[in-house]
């Protein structure tokens, strides 16, 4: 497939490493788990392959260890067709690695190893300006350290491209960098912590929540949208605020869900569509997203998502 407009990811890069056991072990306690799994991980990560899968031309700038996830990582990556030249390998770290614990509870532990994505400091940035000017959006998100984050918004901003942050999890970025993002996308738990909707009840439906992403556009950032899960997701910009609600289906696994409408988003956002659009298209990917188990394995490829969001 020709592969749309230039998106480059600034994120995280993980190996998510699953065990599902019966129940968690007791301090000093061995169990034995039923089953293990490894798989490509970070938000970073799967926003990419989300972006990619919706038809964006998509660059990964990443950090990995010298170890054996490294190869792993790079090798879903490079199975997927996602350009790979913007992943940079460190000595002396771990590829970041995630160790999830899933019992029969449904309950889950997780224990995050930052490793190789802690050197994607701010002076790393500085040699990639070149790919940063290449693109038509630069999208990150939280699982970087802030001093990286506050550069990239320098960087976005004197080059003049748009930036879409994902504030997941909500890492304290300085007012003056949110304020140029276009969007800037958070779930309902992140919304509040920044600000956004503190007030509004936990499961109140999307029109209440509206009118708290429309006062926060100039306020917090240039434009917003907050993922709510099941409801849907609600958005504004200058142009005007819009509600948009998910379809019912039967969820059986959404982690990774917010990652992928985010992807979504920001590709089709690349590719010169307005915000109440690319979030319609970007509910619809979350929505098949949560039917399949996985994190990456559940996205589904741009056809499948154009069909469903028509
Ligand atoms: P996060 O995973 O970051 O917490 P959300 O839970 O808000 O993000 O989910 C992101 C998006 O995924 C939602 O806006 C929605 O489009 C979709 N989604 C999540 N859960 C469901 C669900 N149970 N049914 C349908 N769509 C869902």
């Amino acid at each position: 497939m020709a592969r749309g407009a230039r998106v480059v990811v600034v994120g995280s890069l993980n190996v998510d490493a699953t065990s599902y056991v019966e129940r968690f072990p007791a301090p000093g306690e061995t169990v034995t788990s039923r089953a293990f799994r490894t798989a490509l991980g970070g938000k970073g990560a799967n926003q990419a392959v989300a972006a990619h899968l919706a038809g964006a031309e998509v660059d990964l700038v990443a950090r990995l260890g010298d170890d054996a996830n490294a190869a792993l990582a790079l090798g879903v990556l490079e199975r997927l067709g996602l350009a790979t030249a913007g992943i940079g390998q460190v000595a002396d770290a771990p590829t970041g690695v995630a160790q999830i614990t899933v019992a029969d509870s449904g309950e889950n532990t997780v224990i995050v190893t930052g490793g190789a994505n802690l050197a994607l400091d701010p002076e790393s940035l500085d040699t990639e300006r070149e790919r940063l000017a290449s693109a038509a959006l630069v999208l990150s998100q939280g699982e970087l350290p802030i001093a990286t984050i506050e550069r990239l918004v320098e960087h976005c901003a004197a080059l003049g491209v748009r930036l879409v942050v994902n504030l997941a999890p909500p890492v304290a970025v300085s007012a003056a960098a949110l304020a140029v993002c276009d969007p800037l996308v958070v779930n309902e738990h992140e919304a509040r912590a920044i600000g956004i909707g503190a007030e509004v009840a936990a499961g109140a439906p999307l029109d209440e929540w509206r009118p708290h992403a429309a006062s926060a556009v100039g306020r917090v950032a240039r434009s917003v949208v907050v993922t709510l899960g099941a409801a849907g997701a609600v958005g504004a910009s200058p142009e005007g605020d819009w509600a948009e609600p998910a379809p019912e289906v039967v969820a059986v696994d959404t982690t990774g869900a917010g990652d992928c409408f985010t992807g979504t988003l920001a590709a089709f956002l690349a590719e010169g569509r307005g915000l109440a659009e690319s979030m319609r298209i970007a509910v619809a990917a979350g929505a098949l997203a949560v039917q399949a188990r996985g994190t990456v394995d559940s996205y589904a490829p741009r056809a499948t998502v154009l069909a469903a969001a028509a």
